[in-house]
């Protein structure tokens, strides 16, 4: 049996808006391909010897200021084992939270600096005004396998997010990066950060599954997917589409 490894960091820290839910999706899509998905954790002050890059996915999810405090120190004794991983072609898939907390740095709203990993250039400032947060429905649009792909979300973050070198998607309707930005996230092929919650896999199953093929494709198998039946999902992602994409 095919098996796809993902490890999973701070599961019970970085959750919000049912952010593990994408993992619950990855394993759903996969398991009707015939492919068990692995998880792994890595959590808090809890060490372990897991060899990131021997991994096919890491993710993390999101969390308020506070959680991002709390495991700051943590996060910076993974950096040698995260970079590790990107090196090695490892799917790197973060929300919100997370997103902000592999770039330079995330200032948070009471103006106390958390260190990134560094491992991407851009960084993220949080206004000191607590109420001064992008909060809303928003859809993205992205390339997919050279293809365009809308990518529907619920955004909440006071962070601003500057020095992108290369955006997830253009914003349709939302914010995106910054207040009313033109675009959303970062990506690179085998990268995708953003600020979407929902959670985000199971309201773009497309996106799920260039996930999937891309961690296949690294392994050397087939990347081609057999479809699934997405009926439900197509018609619930038409009516949001039609209600916030043609707003008068
Ligand atoms: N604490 C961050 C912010 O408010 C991230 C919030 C989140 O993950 N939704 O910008």
């Amino acid at each position: 049996m095919k098996t796809i490894k993902l490890l999973h960091m701070y599961p019970n820290v970085l959750d919000l808006y049912g952010d593990s839910g994408n993992v619950e999706v990855l394993k759903y899509r996969c398991a009707q391909r015939g492919i068990e998905l692995q998880v792994f954790q890595h959590l808090m002050d809890k060490p372990d010897d897991i060899d990131f890059a021997s991994m096919d996915i890491i993710y993390l999810g999101g969390g308020a200021d506070y959680e991002q405090q709390l495991l700051a120190d943590d996060l910076m004794g993974c950096k040698d084992r995260v970079k590790a991983a990107y090196d090695a072609g490892v799917f790197l898939l973060m929300i919100c939270g997370g997103y902000q907390l592999l770039g330079q740095y995330y200032k948070d709203s009471n103006g106390e600096e958390i260190p990134g990993l560094g491992l991407f250039t851009y960084h993220t400032e949080a206004s000191r005004n607590k109420r001064n947060r992008c909060i809303g429905n928003i859809v993205v649009e992205t390339e997919l396998m050279g293809e365009p792909y809308k990518v529907i979300g619920f955004e909440n973050h006071g962070g601003q997010t500057t020095d992108v070198a290369t955006p997830f998607g253009k914003v349709l309707c939302g914010n995106g990066n910054c207040w009313s930005s033109e675009t959303e996230g970062y990506c690179e092929e085998r990268v995708i950060a953003t600020y979407l919650h929902g959670p985000l896999l199971s309201k773009n199953p497309g996106l799920a599954d260039y996930v999937i093929s891309k961690c296949l494709e690294r392994q050397g198998e087939p990347s081609e997917l057999a479809p699934l039946n997405d009926k439900l999902e197509q018609e619930c992602r038409e009516m949001l589409f039609g209600r916030l994409l043609n707003k008068q």
